[in-house]
């Protein structure tokens, strides 16, 4: 997958993880597609409105998750991790 700049986002840290009303998507493209294809090979997304996690990934036969955090410091390489995860656990269900 490309890589992108990180850190450009220049908002500082810790207070862009709102929560919008149509709550189930991912904030970043990159990883809301990411999520899309966890989805689409059999594995549950679930969402956690805590402070700093958006969610999880879950492999229910293996009893694995992934984190997915609101805010990563680089959305292209939080995408790539959940797409490792998709990819270790693709078809498991
Ligand atoms: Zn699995």
């Amino acid at each position: 997958m490309d890589r992108r700049l990180k850190g450009r986002s220049g908002r500082g840290v810790g207070s862009s993880c709102r929560t919008m009303a149509r709550g189930d998507r991912h904030q970043k493209k990159d990883i809301e597609s990411a999520l899309k294809r966890a989805e689409a090979a059999g594995l549950k997304v679930t969402r956690d409105k805590g402070k700093h996690r958006w969610g999880f990934v879950i492999c229910c036969p293996c009893n694995k998750n992934h984190v997915v955090y609101c805010t990563p410091q680089s959305a292209g390489d939080e995408g790539n991790k959940i797409d490792n995860f998709t990819n270790r656990h693709r078809g498991h269900s």
